[in-house]
């Protein structure tokens, strides 16, 4: 199973994607941080890509796929992988044309009002990356960790604005591609956590029954 899971800040992808992962077996990817990783690493990517971020640019999309596609040639011990979050913008998805994807899953919300309020009351684990809600917790402490919990530095109602603008820009011209593909699953975000995984599975079984 290869597939991405893209949604606007605030849909609950990082909490779903992990669980899917689970669930699935399948690699769990989050390009951010593999970016980030390279970075600290020093490896000759994470130089070139160094070189870009310590001046404040974005990494082209080019150097980003190669440091994925290295992520996808080692998948011992799991039966595929999901992507968190790519592509974000055509630019990416011409890009990404080497890295094989059976399925794109998109977590729909029209509601902003929705995003906008998730968004302001969650809260990041810094070790394993577990997105959870203020209402969630009552030490500050990560359910699967036990590390102290973070407010995500850009989850502030200005930034969030221009996120989401950016997202109907630039991202949803993918989704848009992806349909025209037979590759796109929609997803009903606006649900609980748990009704939104119980219909990502069924839909996954059943698009994967089908094709494979
Ligand atoms: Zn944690």
């Amino acid at each position: 199973m290869r597939i991405a899971i893209i949604g606007p800040p605030g849909s609950g992808k990082g909490t779903q994607t992990y669980r899917i992962a689970s669930k699935f077996n399948l690699k769990h990817i989050v390009v951010g941080d593999i970016v980030k990783d390279e970075i600290r690493k020093k490896t000759e990517l994470g130089e070139i890509m160094f070189s870009y971020t310590n001046v404040g640019k974005f990494v082209p999309s080019e150097i980003v796929m190669k440091v994925l596609e290295k992520q996808i040639q080692d998948l011992s011990g799991f039966d595929g992988y999901i992507i968190d979050t790519a592509p974000i913008n055509l630019d990416q998805m011409q890009a990404m044309e080497f890295i094989p994807l059976d399925a794109v899953l998109s977590l729909k919300i029209e509601n902003f009002d929705i995003l906008r309020t998730r968004i302001l009351s969650r809260l990041i684990c810094p070790k394993c990356r577990r997105v959870t809600s203020v209402s969630d917790t009552e030490n500050n402490l990560c359910n699967n960790c036990g590390a102290e919990l973070e407010k995500r530095y850009d989850d502030k109602i200005e930034t969030i604005n221009i996120r989401l603008k950016q997202y109907e820009e630039q991202t949803v011209p993918v989704l848009n591609e992806y349909k025209k593909q037979g590759k796109l699953i929609e997803i009903n975000a606006e649900n609980t956590r748990q009704e939104v995984f119980e219909e990502i599975c069924e839909k996954l079984n059943n698009f994967f029954s089908k094709t494979l």
